[in-house]
């Protein structure tokens, strides 16, 4: 439909409307002149008729019908006014002069359409029956129809005159009310734009004012609502942000919508750059490409694993779910869960299970092994049985051991998990002449000088028990792979860089290959394995230290060097002189 503007709507219809009403007014008015017009002309004709009628005796022209014609003809050069006595009435004459001869003085308009004029005649009675005569006077309308014509110009004129006053009138008004309209669209643009600053118009024009009013209001819900989105938007991105697993979210046309910093990071994208380019552009795995089509396409959500080569493989879990919004339009959500950690874990628990077998497997085999001898008769012969029994004794004593040092470390993990280590303000020497006098036995029976170098006023916040046993089985290391008549050094001193005390306990033994030494602390791990066992080592004593060391959120660090010997470095946090 096409459109045009309420303005001009409203002005051509108060035009139209003005213009109707002059028209009919200039109408009316025009017929009703002419009528007055006709009227007094014919008042006039009549008025001449009578005087005429009076100036013969009796009032009786009849009686002298030459001297009327005479007056009649000075009459009509004096006043244009012909008058006939008693004329021959023809045929469209009769009903006139028989109404004049009842009394009635009665006109008629005759229009002589080749001249273009009009004549008024007049039917007067004169005189009372049974002598009543009538008079026809005959006038020319022309002079009262000039006078109407100038009457009606000036009619005219005066209507052109008020139709002009009306048209700027209404087209004042029309602007007054148009205006705000005008004004309240624009503003109403500009706020669908998004402009919520727009000015918007005040006007006395109460509907209009009402509409602006309910603008105002829909400004405040609009504003109102953008902050609820942008709230919801800042929270959505902080869940998202503080999320350990990843979240890639992509439309259906393969374009990133969303994707938060752990997923980034995972990737190795910028996330701000990211979102809003396609997929293949960002995403370089095709494993990963390929699973989010899957994912898009796929009803019910998907899952999958794949691993993300890099500086460290990555282990990814994938957990893929469509999206369908109300409008059909779709895509899909894909978390990213990095399992990598997870994997090691379980196949650290794994390997721990299976190694703890192993170690139990082997005394419990060989004192199955010798308790079945004994049974079979070799307890009747004393040598071999005492020989057998002290094969048992000390499978027994090794079966003790490791399960006592598995107690301990899972006693200490506990402690460091929980955090509960009991701690001490203690003078550090004393913890270490204990642990000294726990291993001289042993040294001594090895010829090995033990040596002890600490400040007597060195303090240090530990849990006395625990860092003496990690002492002594760093010392009984020491002694175990050290050749007699080596030092074995205990030192300790306040650390010369960080906080915290730095504790050593260095031997000039067989020494550690380097190979060896990332996987030295963990459980079971042993460089020679059947010299360790041989020397009574379970293969969890530096573990325990580890851990001990950890409880006291401390640090371990060994150097090494075949042939030369080891130095095992702790760092103990928390320390007072
Ligand atoms: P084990 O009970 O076998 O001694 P540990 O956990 O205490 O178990 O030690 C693990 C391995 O580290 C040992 O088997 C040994 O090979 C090596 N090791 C530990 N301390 C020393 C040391 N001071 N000198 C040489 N090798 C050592």
């Amino acid at each position: 439909m096409p459109r045009s503007s309420l303005f001009w709507r409203l002005f051509a219809g108060w035009c139209a409307l003005v213009g109707a009403v002059l028209a009919a007014g200039f109408w009316v008015a025009s017929v009703q002149l002419a009528g007055l017009a006709d009227e007094a002309l014919a008042a006039r004709l009549a008025d001449a008729a009578r005087g005429l009628v009076a100036t013969f005796p009796g009032r009786d022209p009849a009686a002298d019908p030459a001297g009327f014609a005479a007056a009649a003809e000075a009459l009509r050069t004096t006043t244009r006014i012909g008058c006939t006595l008693e004329p021959d009435s023809s045929a469209g004459d009769e009903e006139l002069f028989a109404a004049a001869r009842r009394g009635d003085t009665v006109s008629r308009i005759r229009y002589d359409g080749a001249a273009g004029r009009r004549t008024l005649e007049v039917a007067v009675p004169v005189g009372n029956p049974p002598t009543r005569r009538v008079v026809l006077a005959v006038g020319d309308a022309v002079e009262s129809d000039r006078a109407l014509a100038v009457w009606q110009r000036r009619l005219l004129g005066g209507c052109v005159l008020v139709a002009g006053g009306a048209a700027a009138l209404g087209y004042a008004v029309a602007r007054r009310i148009t205006r705000p309209v005008g004004e309240l669209a624009a503003a109403a643009r500009r706020l669908a734009a998004g402009d919520i600053a727009a000015d918007l118009p005040a006007t006395d024009v109460a509907e209009l004012a009402g509409l602006g009013e309910a603008l105002g209001r829909l400004r405040e819900q609009l504003v109102e609502r953008g902050l609820t989105i942008g709230r919801q938007g800042t929270q959505q991105e902080a869940v998202l942000g503080s999320m350990v697993e990843g979240v890639l979210a992509i439309d259906d046309r393969r374009r990133i919508i969303g994707i938060n910093r752990a997923a980034a990071d995972l990737l190795g994208v910028e996330s701000d750059r990211a979102a809003g380019r396609p997929l293949q552009d960002v995403i370089r795995n095709p494993e990963l490409r390929r699973f989010a089509l899957t994912a898009i396409d796929c009803r019910e959500p998907v899952e999958d694993e794949l691993v993300l080569h890099g500086v460290r493989d990555r282990t990814i879990r994938l957990r893929g779910t469509a999206l369908r919004d109300a409008s059909g339009a779709g895509g899909a959500v894909i978390v990213l869960d990095d399992v990598t950690e997870m994997q090691r874990l379980e196949t650290i628990r794994r390997d721990f299970v299976a190694n703890v077998s192993h170690e139990l497997k082997t005394p419990v085999s060989s004192i199955k092994g010798f308790v079945e001898t004994l049974l079979d008769g070799a307890v009747d012969d004393p040598d071999d049985a005492r020989r057998f029994l002290g094969i048992i004794g000390r499978q027994s004593d090794r079966l003790a051991a490791i399960i006592e040092d598995l107690l301990a470390l899972s006693r200490i993990e506990q402690s460091e998990t929980s955090g509960t280590l009991p701690v001490e303000h203690l003078p550090l020497a004393g913890i270490l002449d204990t642990a000294a006098d726990d291993c001289r036995p042993r040294a001594a029976e090895r010829g090995i000088d033990l040596r002890i170098d600490c400040p007597r006023d060195l303090l240090a916040t530990v849990n006395g028990p625990l860092l003496e046993q990690a002492v002594i089985n760093l010392v009984d290391n020491a002694i175990k792979y050290s050749e007699p008549g080596k030092i074995v050094q205990i030192v300790a001193a306040p650390s010369p860089t960080a906080a915290g005390v730095l504790l050593r306990v260095r031997d000039e033994g067989c020494g550690i290959a380097a190979e060896h030494l990332p996987r030295l602390f963990e459980r079971f791990y042993r460089v020679d394995k059947a010299r360790s066992r041989n020397l009574g080592g379970t293969g969890l004593g530096l573990s325990i230290v580890k851990h001990i060391v950890q409880a006291h959120s401390g640090t371990i660090a060994v150097e090494s060097a075949p042939g030369v010997g080891t130095t095992f470095t702790i760092h103990l946090p928390s320390a007072a002189a």
